[in-house]
Parts: structure tokens; sequence; C-alpha cells
């Protein structure tokens, strides 16, 4: 139907006759015989010159033939691809009318997030769902690539399964054939990428779909994507560069430029310098350790099982108001107070509590921090756990540019803990997931007390790239009599063991090779990629916050008849 592609004809078509297809944009009409129309395809758009009397209106599907021509002196429009030229003696065929859109394709307004995903299918007319989309599918065959590269196999693994455990709720499905039994949707393919393993498949990768019934969040939706990976024979730091290669090529594709090495850090040193597990290192702004300064202290409230501060260039300008909500800000996140420091042009600290700490106590603090005049310094007394938190979520808010500043600086966490606090009945919850192989200078504290549990490191890592956590893996246990003992430490007995996972125990019977593996979310990548704070920018056809499809209505009741085929019943909503 069509010669051409409407943003891609330039000077070097004039005089060409060419077809185009596409929709009515922006119109201009020149008295009753005489329009301008911009006709859009994914490409771009081209400004068509109409004669004669036409009635087309916006989003009205068309195909027009005509010639390629410069555009008059004076009407190029260099804010274009296509603006030097022009298509001219036109001949129009509507192919479809379309009524008035229920927002404008060619305008950047906002629009209520609601009415774009009721109408999802204007909206991804509209240049930005076309960029990111097909941003989306550059970085997917990026990935794809990369991994065959590395001796990958891409291998399907089933929707309809029994439960992984990856620690959130299950989707379920009911089975008609075993009324009452249910499918669970598979909150990631863990346990059948492992048996691949115990299969000799050797390298398996799946660019997976995984749900899981948690609440939504602008990074979160109930079905994700990630790029899924396992390997035999391979250790930690393998995987992790087949990982990095992966990521690179993708930022590649996507961005023309490969990123640089990634650095490690320990689980320990990102708590300990940034307060989080997923530290954005675009910035400073570390936290900083003090309290060796106030061992002696007098001051009550430094008292505290640890002390730290992070210091804020230029921050002493910051009125008593604004210093007020960073305190309220603190307390909401569970600190008991939050003391400031401000450094005055002679050096001198100007604090409600500097009357109360000595002199040495105050100098050592502006060491300690390298605080220099026109600084604010802030500091949280109180647990470890609780200054970590607290300053590293400060320390967010004081700094953390825009989601499309300062690069991509990608960081691997590694050496995570094994577990992380106690559950209800008092057992450890896996950090990671229950299949994680303990650090093996660690494993002799597995017999130990609670707290000797708390302290046994994971051969589990992490890709966090400006804050957001991108993936997880860990080094795998491939034997079973590890496994049972780990599903003990849990709080998991045999029996329900057998029962939920009694096929991986079974196949760990007959031959598995050691192996590691690792995912990490597509959607967040690309959305970091395109610039998107939000991750339903870059999916097709997203859930709202609420996990409703505005354009299908999902969920929906369904009919009697299908319920009794199911053997189901529905009880009226709990009050
Ligand atoms: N199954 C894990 C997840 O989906 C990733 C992994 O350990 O490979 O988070």
């Amino acid at each position: 139907m069509r010669t051409d592609m409407c943003g891609e004809l330039d000077m070097s078509d004039v005089g060409r006759e060419v077809s185009l297809c596409g929709w009515v944009g922006r119109r201009r009409e020149h008295g009753e015989h005489l329009a301008f129309i911009d006709l859009r395809d994914h490409t771009g758009v081209i400004q068509c010159v109409v004669d004669g009397a036409h009635d087309l209106r916006s989003e009205f599907v068309v195909r027009i033939s005509g010639t390629v021509r410069h555009r008059p002196e004076g009407t190029t429009n260099a804010n274009l691809a296509t603006g030097e030229v022009e298509v001219g003696d036109c001949t129009v065929e509507v192919l479809s009318a379309a009524e008035p859109p229920p927002f404008p394709v060619d305008e950047r307004i906002d629009t209520d997030e609601g009415v774009r995903l009721r109408h999802r299918y204007v909206d991804l007319r509209r240049d930005r769902m076309q960029r990111n989309l097909r941003l989306r599918a550059t970085v997917n065959s990026a990935i794809r690539g990369a991994m065959e590269e590395q001796g990958f196999v891409e291998i399907e693994t089933p929707m309809l399964i029994a439960s992984t455990p990856e620690g959130a709720r299950d989707f379920v499905v009911p089975s008609r054939l075993k009324p009452g039994s249910f499918y669970a949707l598979p909150q990631s393919p863990q346990l059948f990428k492992q048996l691949c393993m115990v299969g000799g498949i050797d390298r398996y990768y799946q660019i997976a779909r995984c749900l899981r019934d948690e609440d939504l969040r602008a990074d979160r939706q109930f079905e994700f994507v990630q790029l899924d990976a396992e390997a035999s024979f391979a250790s930690q730091d393998e995987v992790i560069e087949f990982i990095t290669h992966a990521v690179a090529a993708a930022v590649e594709a996507a961005t023309g430029e490969r990123p640089g090495d990634v650095p490690q850090m320990t689980w320990h040193d990102a708590m300990e310098r940034f307060g989080s597990d997923k530290p954005d290192i675009r910035f400073g702004m570390e936290l900083v350790e003090l309290t060796a300064v106030f061992v002696a202290t007098e001051f009550n409230a430094f008292k505290a099982d640890c002390v730290k501060g992070i210091r804020v260039p230029g921050g002493a300008e910051r009125t008593r108001k604004q210093l007020d909500d960073l305190t309220d800000a603190a307390k909401r996140y569970g600190a008991k107070g939050l003391v400031w420091m401000k450094v005055d042009a002679d050096g001198a600290i100007n604090s409600p509590v500097a009357k109360f700490l000595s002199e040495d106590e105050l100098s050592g603090i502006v060491a300690a921090l390298e605080a220099e005049p026109g600084d604010l310094v802030l500091l949280v007394a109180d647990d470890r756990r609780t200054v970590r938190h607290v300053l590293g979520l400060l320390r967010l808010e004081l700094g953390r540019p825009p989601v499309n500043e300062g690069g991509l600086r990608f960081l691997w966490v590694v050496d995570f803990p094994l577990f992380e606090g106690v559950d209800d009945n008092g057992s450890p919850i896996p950090m990671h997931h229950p299949f994680t192989m303990p650090h093996p200078e660690d494993t002799h504290l597995l017999d130990g007390s609670p707290d000797d549990l708390q302290n046994v490191r994971s051969q589990a890592y992490d890709l966090v790239v400006n804050g957001w956590e991108l993936g997880s893996g860990s080094v795998r246990i491939h034997r079973g009599d590890l496994q049972q003992r780990i599903f003990g430490l849990l709080g998991i007995s045999e029996e329900e063991a057998r029962a939920k996972f009694g096929f991986l125990l079974e196949a760990f019977r007959y031959g598995a090779p050691p192996h590691a593996g690792f995912a990490f979310g597509i959607d967040r990548l690309v959305a970091i990629l395109a610039g998107e704070e939000n991750i339903r920018e870059v999916i097709a056809f997203p859930k709202t916050q609420s996990g409703g499809d505005p354009l299908t209505e999902a969920p929906t009741p369904i009919d009697a008849a299908q319920l009794d085929e199911l053997g189901l019943r529905v009880l009226p909503p709990k009050a």
C-alpha cells in the first residue's frame, strides 16, 4: 500500500512519486480548498498539501499519494526530520474514519493515566510510547544475542505450576479436571531452571514472565519480565560476568555507549556507607561512622550503640522550617530524633545541641565528615540498623538526582546475609530464597546460636543501578543433605519440604551439578534507559496502581456455568 515511511522523506526524495499510509495528525486549513495535513506513522510525520475539499479529521487513517517537493522559502521546519520537504499534488484515500480521539496524540498534553490506559491503543501512537516500546524490543534483542553468544540456551518453562517460593503471594488458577486443586502462576522459573541444570542443559536463559500478587508500585507490577539465567559448573564471579555482559550489550544497544566496569561492594559496606542494600552511587553524601567520637560523651542522646552522620554540602542555608521537616521525616523513618549542625562561615558550629558537646567531640565531627563552612551536618544516634536506615533515606531525600541525570551507575552488591531476621515462630527468614548456598567461610555458623545464624553470609548477589535493585541471584545448594538442613533451619519440616519441593530434592539424588544463576528485571532496566520513573511507561498494557486494566476491565467476574465447571462458589465479599 505504501512506497515510503512518513518520517524518512528528505531532500534526496524531491521529485519522487510516493504513497504513504498513516494517521491524520495536525491540520491547518487554508481557505476552503487547501489543507496542510501532518501525516503520521511510527517513523514520524510529513506535511502533505491537499487540494480540494476533504473531510479529513484527526486520527483518520489515510493513504496519500503525491510528489515530494522542497517546501517554499521560509516555510521549512528545522525541528522536524522531514521539515525541508512536503508532499504535493496529493490524492487522498480514506482507509478508516475515526471519532475524535479521547486525547490529542500530537500535543504534549498531560493526560490522566486512567484515560491513557483506557484508550491505550491511542496512547501507543504517541512518540513517547513508540520510543519506549521500540527501545524495549532493542534491549530484549541485545540481551538474547549476548546470552546466546555466551552459550546460553533459551528454554521455556511452564506457566501453570506448583508454587515457587520467592516470598510473595501466588496467583492461582483453578483446575477444571481436578476440582478443588489449583495451579500457581510462577513467581519465577527458579525451580525449573535448577531442574534444567540437573538435566544437563548447562546454560539456560529465558526472557521470563513472573507473577507475584503484591501491592503495585512505580517499580512493580503483578506481572513482570526478567532475564532469567542459570549456569552449571559456574562460580559467582562467572555468573556476574555473564550478566554484566548481557546488561552492557543492552545498554550499548539502547544508548550507543557501553558502560564501564561494574564495581562490587559487599552488602555490609553498602549498609554502613549508604544505609541501603541498593546504593545510588551517582552521588556521595555517604554515612560517616561517628560512634568512636562519642564513646565518653556526656550528651545522653549520643550514648547509643551507633552514631553516624551525613554532610550536606552547602546545606547550611536551610531554614528552620526545612530542618524541622527533615527532623519529622527522620522520626517517620524510625529515629528518635535528628541532630543538625550548620558550619558557619568562620568554621564555628551552629546547632541547638552544640552546648552539650565537648570541643573534642565538635572537632571530631567536623574532621570525620570533612565538613566545611556552609555545610549542614545531620546526625542520628540509635541502634545500628535504625541509624543506617534513617540516614540512608535522608541521604536519598536530600541528594538523589532525577532518574535521567548522572548517567548509569551499575553496582554489584555481594555477600548478602543468608537470613534476614526471624519470623513469628523464631525461624530465620531467607534473605534471597531457600535455595541459596551459604558462604563457604561461614558454614560452621549454621550450627551456632540465633545470633550466629544472622551473621552467616551467603553466595547471593544483587545488581543495582542508580539506586534501583535490578536483579538478584545466587550460587545454589545442589546437595540434598544441605538443602534439607537449610529447610530445617527455616522451620520447614521434612514433611512440608517433601510435599512442596520433594521433586527438587529427588532430582538432586540423581546427579546435580553445582550451579548458580541470576535474574534481572527488564521492565526496570528499560525504564531507566528510557528515563522513565514508572515502569508502566515501558509496558504496552500495564495494570493501574490498583491492579486493574481499564482497557479490558480485568479482573471481571466469571459466569455461574464457568464457576460450576471449576467446582467453585463465590462467597460474598468480607466486610
Ligand atoms: N529466582 C530469583 C528471582 O526471581 C532469581 C534467582 O535467584 O535467579 O528473584
